[in-house]
């Protein structure tokens, strides 16, 4: 693994002298890579302090242009950057805040072939979508590459994570098999629920990278942001899921 310069390991210096991480846990995490899915609320959060932190590949894939109404809660991207396409503004961000790291940005739509493909290409997947259909398919993918996936949802005030580690333990279809026929109608979002999710995303995302703590796998944790308050529910892989059950 290539040593640190003295620029980085003043710049991580706050991690380095965490005995659980060091010189080499930050040499471990310049090596890593991390592919996210969604240049969004939840990617904002999720890839700045990926960066600051230092992962040394970080992907970007989304098709989408930066909106008005997206920057109440998308941080990456900011009121100059309107009509942009988002992965191109994330891509300004993230240099901006740390210049030292591949960035790889993909203005697409995912579909299972790409995200088969990419997800090869990385050591983890983050999903930061807004939709069921991309959810689901990047469940799958994830399966079936056994590539290990930060699974995340927010709606309203609340949010909710989960990490998928195939083969082993639940998948997202484990929990929730068939998207909903009646998806409900866009609901609203507080901005910071994203925000507080994707942080959580990102901690989870060290961690795995640096085989840290203890994981967030076969448990589901749930967000109320009125109550302020957390919850863990147990789940346990389907044997008959029909992504990641016995065949
Ligand atoms: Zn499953």
């Amino acid at each position: 693994m290539s040593k640190l310069s003295s620029k980085e390991i003043e710049r991580y210096s706050k991690q380095l002298s965490l005995p659980e991480i060091g010189e080499l846990g930050q040499q471990k995490l310049k090596n890593s890579s991390v592919l996210i899915v969604g240049a969004g609320g939840l990617a904002s959060p999720v890839s700045y302090y990926l960066a600051a932190a230092g992962v040394g590949k970080l992907g970007i894939i989304d098709a989408d242009k930066v909106e008005l109404s997206n920057l109440q809660r998308q941080i990456l991207h900011r009121t100059a950057d309107l009509d942009r396409l988002k992965v191109e503004s994330a891509r300004d961000s993230l240099e901006a805040l740390n210049s030292n790291l591949e960035i790889s940005t993909y203005q697409d739509f995912l579909d299972f072939e790409l995200a088969k493909k990419l997800f090869r290409e990385y050591d983890l997947v983050v999903d930061c979508v807004d939709n069921f259909a991309t959810r689901y398919l990047v469940n799958d993918a994830a399966v079936e590459t056994n590539t290990p996936l930060i699974e995340a949802g927010v709606a309203a005030f609340e949010g909710q994570l989960m990490l998928i580690d195939p083969p082993q333990g639940p998948c997202y279809r484990c929990i929730f098999p068939e998207q909903s026929t009646t998806d409900s109608p866009e609901r609203g979002l507080l901005g910071v629920i994203p925000g507080t999710i994707g942080t959580l995303q990102a901690t989870e995302a060290i961690k795995y990278l640096l085989g840290l703590g203890r994981l967030l796998l076969g448990r589901l944790l749930v967000y109320d942001g009125l109550e302020l308050s957390f919850r863990e529910v147990e789940i346990k892989r389907n044997s008959s899921c029909s992504v990641c059950g016995d065949k």
